[in-house]
């Protein structure tokens, strides 16, 4: 049986010392999120993962959703657990108090649903996609739309989705072909197939509310034709209750590899009313918000099944009696010893839990940049902190989701055959993974992004809000002899990165399919410099702690020894990385496409 813990002592660990609770209580509006308010958030968030999501994430996952007469139900105790958590509040844990949220910062947010993916990310699916939702029609609706049905978002009773990919296409979604058309009374006929609708259709909530790309009459081609619409499974009453049923209908759903209690569906839309969100036209600008907070939280989610995997493996690892230590016996009481003793097994655990625990703090620090670039007083400080979040978001999504389906494989090789197997639990963490590196733009389109479009934004501007930090960090501790040993090896890292963006500036000036060929190497380049400084920092914070004699010396030691592992094991890809990108595009471009 798979187990779960939520790691509070690291999280506390990242939101102290590397976030700083302070800074984040010291933002307008988030006065009331002092540290104990927090840790009694994340403890009780800790409680409903671990008691109520966790407990249902493989009987979930072997039963599946069902599909009868248009409708689709959920497994066994997804509904009591889904009542359960809309009854505590957690869905609107981060949002707006004028819509019944509760207005604590979205990096509390973005912990907890690190919980919520570790316990049962199928669960995960339903209000992640309701928040994405919320986001959406906060920041393009109406007023009245907003009046009308944000309250609803909020306090769960009806959810969300994002209805983008067509039969034709996902990527290019330029070329989608849904119809909107004016019904003279100020909505909008919407007609057409969507197709992979997570949450699309359920049996969790009273209504569903679809977010829905389409074309007007007289729109452009290409993305710059595309608006988006609020479109409900049943039409609102006056007095706020379902009512009339509207033309949208779950044609079927799919029998997928993962994440199979998560209803992903075919939805057509035949005449559905259906409301503008935001501008005619510019329905991808407003679709772009719902899926850059999108992008974070599958960044999260790979952060969560990263973290499943890692406890399991070390699990087992504790447990399993094979062969004896090659340094002499262990555990001679016993036929065998654990296989934890074994370098190779060690390798594999040490590479999820540096990886992980890395990723931890980065993503912590990433969504305190939302936070600031949200709340913050100063406007400047505000546009620094979204730039930041803009220049991380690619990276989180790919980098995260990798480490989240290489954790999960872990777990498996280190189960050995067992690991194979349905009951043991963990084939399921990879099944469940591999999605997370798919759907919200693939991890290539992400290093697209990073390259294409980021990069070379405002001059290098964004790049700046990562490159100067590191550096100073960098610099500073040069200066301290107990970090040498982790400094220098981020230094050379950082070093390749630097010459990496150059060339690529370079070279991709004048030629983009070179810009094109180096992405997803240089994208995986940058996430481990950002690991790397993120280690940097934890190693520093847990040498200081040690110094005072504060909190569990255990935890911090075993913090500098991670790090440790990091910068000598994992770091050192950097070199093979700029090796790769530096190979240019001619290895890729060179072979005809009749040879393939
Ligand atoms: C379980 C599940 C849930 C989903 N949930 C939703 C949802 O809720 N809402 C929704 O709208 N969609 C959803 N999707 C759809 C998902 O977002 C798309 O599958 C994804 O965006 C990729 O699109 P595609 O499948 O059409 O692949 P394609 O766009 O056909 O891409 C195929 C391959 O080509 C590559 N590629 C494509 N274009 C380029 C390019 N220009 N340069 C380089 N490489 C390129 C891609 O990286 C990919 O490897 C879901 C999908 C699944 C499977």
């Amino acid at each position: 049986m798979p187990i779960y813990k939520a790691p509070l002592e690291d999280v506390r660990f990242v939101l102290d010392e590397i976030v700083g609770l302070d800074k984040l209580s010291a933002l307008p509006g988030y006065e009331d999120a002092t540290p104990e308010l927090v840790g009694q958030v994340l403890e009780e968030g800790a409680k409903l993962c671990e008691e109520v999501l966790f407990p249902l994430n493989q009987s979930g996952d072997g039963e599946g959703c069902h599909f009868e007469n248009g409708e689709v139900r959920t497994p066994k105790g997804f509904k009591e657990a889904y009542s359960t958590y809309i009854e505590a509040g957690w869905q609107g844990l981060a949002c707006d108090p004028a819509y019944g949220g509760q207005g604590l910062p979205k990096l509390v947010n973005i912990m907890l649903e690190e919980f919520i993916c570790s316990a049962n990310l199928s669960f995960g699916m339903y209000p992640g996609l309701s928040l994405g939702a919320y986001n959406a029609l906060a920041m393009y609706g109406s007023d009245e739309l907003k009046q009308r049905f944000l309250p609803k978002l909020v306090d769960g009773t009806w959810s969300g989705t994002m209805c983008l990919t067509e039969p034709h296409c996902g990527t290019d979604l330029g070329i989608i072909r849904t119809k909107a058309v004016p019904d003279g009374q100020g909505g909008y006929k919407i007609t057409g197939t969507k197709i992979f609708i997570s949450a699309g259709e359920h049996d969790l909530t009273e209504n569903i509310l679809h977010l829905v790309l389409a074309r007007l009459p007289d729109a452009p081609a290409g993305t710059r034709g595309i608006s988006l619409f609020l479109v409900p499974k049943f039409m609102p009453n006056a007095d706020g209750t379902p009512g009339a049923r509207n033309g949208v209908a779950c044609g079927s759903i799919e029998h997928k590899m993962g994440i199979k209690a998560s209803s992903t569906c075919v939805m057509n839309f035949e005449d559905a009313t259906g409301w503008l969100v935001g501008e005619p036209h510019k329905g991808m600008r407003a679709m772009f918000v719902m899926m850059n907070a999108a992008r974070l939280a599958v960044g999260i989610q790979g952060l969560g099944l990263a973290e499943v995997s890692y406890q399991n493996a070390v699990n087992y690892a504790r447990e399993r009696l094979q062969g004896r230590s090659l340094s002499g016996v262990k555990a001679p009481d016993k036929p065998a010893d654990p296989i934890i003793v074994h370098p190779d097994v060690r390798k594999n655990l040490l590479t999820a839990r540096a990886f992980t625990e890395g990723a931890r703090a980065l993503g912590a620090l990433t969504a305190y940049h939302l936070d600031v670039a949200e709340k913050h007083a100063d406007a400047r400080t505000r546009r620094d902190a979204d730039e930041f979040v803009q220049l991380m978001t690619p990276i989180v999504k790919a980098l995260f989701t990798d480490i989240g389906f290489d954790s999960a494989n872990i777990a498996v090789q280190v189960h050995g055959g067992h690991g194979f197997i349905w009951e043991t639990g963990v084939e399921q963490y990879v099944r469940d993974a591999r999605i997370c590196q798919i759907y919200e733009g693939t991890n290539g389109i992400q290093a697209l992004d990073l390259v294409g479009r980021k990069l070379p934004q405002d001059m290098g501007r964004l790049l700046r809000h990562f490159f100067h930090p590191v550096g100073r960090d960098i610099e500073a501790a040069m200066e301290k002899d107990e970090l040498g040993e982790f400094v220098m090896p981020l230094a050379k890292a950082f070093a390749k990165l630097q010459q990496a963006t150059a060339l690529i500036a370079q070279k991709g000036l004048k030629d983009p399919e070179e810009a094109g060929a180096a992405a997803s190497d240089y994208l995986r380049l940058f996430g481990l410099v950002a690991l790397g400084w993120s280690w940097l920092t934890m190693v520093e914070k847990a040498q200081a702690k040690l110094a005072a004699g504060e909190g569990n010396a255990a935890f911090y030691e075993a913090k500098i020894k991670t790090a440790r592992f990091y910068m000598t094991k994992l770091l050192p890809q950097t070199n093979s990385l700029f090796i790769t990108i530096a190979a240019g595009a001619k290895p890729l471009m060179d072979l005809e496409e009749a040879a393939f």
